[in-house]
């Protein structure tokens, strides 16, 4: 990897990349957005034309500033998981078609010749919210990622706790419910096998399977297959059975996920992102009322909250990656 850098260094690069979209951004160090840019349906299937799409996604930015590579002061990495923070490798994620250990950092660090860093989105999205969001002057917090999947990044004494094996914050398959639900992820019983977005409709579905009518098939169109997270909460907005259903146990098993989280990390807070933090209202006080059941009564003062940033997060989780390279360094 590339670690010196040019002495009139002075910008970040930001890329958040997602299954069906990569956000690039250009930003001074200190977090003010000069550039960005977004391209949906960006992968190829082979990882090394990507990586040059994302290379030159990045020069068209410095570009429209009138910059060259060498301004670039550092690189930040946000990426579905799983990956290897540590050696800057993305594993194998499901929703990056063709990518298996590829080495996104040694690769961006090379050819844009600025030092680079990866994190996983929901640590990236944990890092952006203290830095820019809801959790600025916490010194621990707990981002929860309430999406298709679920997942935490856990910041503890303003350091992110990445573990042994880059698995630290992975709630998203903490056993809630003993040889239950089978999870994507192959085992039984996780949170995100009751909590996920893709958990939920897959619930859904179910249901009209098996007869019961409900009212996310009709928001969905009528398509079974249509049914999402979305049209959930739409639904439970309609007081549809089957939704509140859903909706009590997504409640209680999220519970008892924060449960643990507080009795190990016990943050100065809690953050929910997406689904909660879209409909505050539909979850909000019950979590926390079921919270502070599973909880001891010293913990039950812990501010939990809707995370803040909602459609800046990509850009900002990106930035907060690059904020992680070291200034003094680069
Ligand atoms: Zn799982």
């Amino acid at each position: 990897m590339q670690t010196t850098a040019h002495p009139r260094a002075r910008v970040d690069l930001g890329l958040e990349l997602g299954g069906t979209k990569v956000v690039a951004v250009l930003a001074t160090p200190e977090g003010v957005v000069l550039e960005q840019s977004r391209r949906e349906r960006w992968t190829t299937g082979d990882p090394a034309r990507d990586l040059e799409g994302l290379v030159a996604q990045a020069r068209a930015l410095l570009a429209a500033r009138g910059l060259a590579d060498a301004s670039l002061r550092a690189i930040g990495v946000s990426a579905p998981g799983p990956l290897d923070a540590a050696r800057g490798v993305v594993l194998a994620p499901p929703n990056l078609p063709g990518w298996r250990d590829v080495p996104i950092v040694d690769a961006l660090g090379r050819a844009l010749r600025a030092p680079a860093r990866l994190e996983n989105d929901a640590n990236a999205a944990a890092l952006a919210e203290a830095r820019a969001g809801a959790g600025q002057g916490a010194r621990s917090l707990v981002y929860m990622t309430m999406s298709t999947g679920i997942g935490a990044g856990v910041i503890v004494d303003g350091a992110l706790v990445r573990g042994a094996h880059s698995q630290a914050g992975e709630l998203g398959h903490v056993p809630v419910v003993e040889d239950g639900r089978r999870c994507a992820c192959g085992l039984r019983g996780c949170l995100e096998a009751y909590t996920g977005g893709a958990a939920i409709a897959e619930q859904l579905r179910e249901a009209v399977a098996a007869g019961r009518e409900t009212a996310a098939l009709e928001l969905a169109g009528g398509e079974p297959r249509a049914i999402s997270a979305r049209h959930w909460c739409a639904a439970i907005r309609r007081g549809d059975p089957v939704s509140l259903e859903l909706r009590a146990a997504f409640i209680r098993h999220l519970a008892r996920g924060l449960a643990f989280v507080l009795a190990t990390v016990d943050p100065d807070i809690i953050l929910l992102g997406t689904i909660v933090r879209e409909h505050p209202d539909l979850f909000l006080e019950a979590i926390r009322a079921r919270v502070r059941e599973l909880t001891l009564p010293e913990l039950h003062a812990t501010p939990i909250v809707p995370a803040a940033l909602g459609p800046r997060l990509p850009v900002e989780a990106a930035l907060a990656v690059a904020a992680l390279v070291d200034a003094r360094r680069a």
